[in-house]
């Protein structure tokens, strides 16, 4: 018997218009759905007429049921795999099934839709034809900052993923790594209601959103330029002096030298 295939389907981000005719027809043509969250993805079915088993299918699972899965497959089987929002195995569960039904040899076939990531990139008006995609950052300060440290001096435009928790004190973190002046844009509950997009620089993003309650809530994706130009290539070399120096100066000759050795504002490298 020929085995099934797994389709990988992506629903919408928000607004529940985004799922496509294809996806549509892929999930109504399956024997079973996988989704993270069953009472979550039941809604969005209903509203199409979707009445298909669902099966839960998270990070705590996934390892465990994956096998049966493939065997399902294996056995002839179409099932479909979604996530809670957007594009599966983006920031979301999805990879060890697909990784396990490849390595039997199943056919995985894409719906493309929705993506935050992509819809953030199309409107951020930053470079994008080359961009570095880090989802979520850490969530410990300690580990967040280092992270952002290390990604002060990537060329490509990044895009972060954030949620409400956390925004605030990961645009302060951001502000400080890659400098008050570096060009972003923060897209907020893309297709949603209140969807906004603030572009400027993070010293401006970051007070944004301090000042602004309404600018906290919701679903995020920041998008920050690569370090491009001259001034911020000496931004950088200044502060990763500052913070060798640091170590065995005071603060205001480490900073005096690392200014004189980069070319970059001393006032910039304590990281305003
Ligand atoms: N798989 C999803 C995708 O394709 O974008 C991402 C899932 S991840 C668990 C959820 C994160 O995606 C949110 O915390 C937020 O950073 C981003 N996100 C999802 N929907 C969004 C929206 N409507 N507007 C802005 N960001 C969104």
């Amino acid at each position: 018997m020929a085995a099934g295939t797994l389709h990988v389907v992506a629903t919408p981000i928000g607004n529940l218009d985004d799922l496509s005719p294809r996806a549509v027809a892929s999930l109504r043509a399956v024997a079973a759905i996988c989704c993270e969250d069953t009472r979550h993805s039941r809604p969005l079915l209903t509203r199409y007429g979707i009445d298909k088993p669902l099966i839960a299918l998270h990070e705590h699972n996934e390892d465990a049921i994956a096998a049966r899965l493939v065997e399902r497959l294996l056995a002839g089987e179409d099932l479909a795999l979604v996530s809670d929002a957007g594009t599966p195995l983006v920031s979301d569960p999805g990879y060890r099934l697909v990784r396990a039904a490849r390595d039997a040899g199943v056919r995985v076939s894409p719906v493309p839709g929705a993506c935050a990531a992509i819809a953030a990139l199309s409107v951020a008006g930053l470079p994008s034809d080359r961009f570095c995609f880090e989802g979520f950052l850490p969530a410990k300060p300690a580990a967040r900052r280092a992270r952002l440290t290390e990604l002060a001096s990537e060329p490509r435009t990044l895009v972060i993923y954030e949620s409400s928790h956390r925004i605030e004190e990961m645009l302060a973190d951001a502000r400080v790594a890659f400098g008050a002046a570096r060009r972003a844009a923060l897209a907020r509950e893309l297709t949603k209601l209140f969807e906004t997009v603030l572009d400027g620089d993070l010293a401006m993003l970051h007070e944004r959103v301090c000042n602004d309650a309404d600018q906290r809530r919701g679903e995020f994706v920041l998008i920050v330029a690569g370090v491009g130009d001259a001034v911020d290539a000496k931004l950088i070399e200044g502060r990763r002096l500052y913070a060798k120096l640091s170590e065995h100066l005071p603060p205001s000759q480490a900073a005096k030298l690392a200014a004189e050795l980069s070319g970059a504002p001393r006032k910039d490298l304590y990281g305003g």
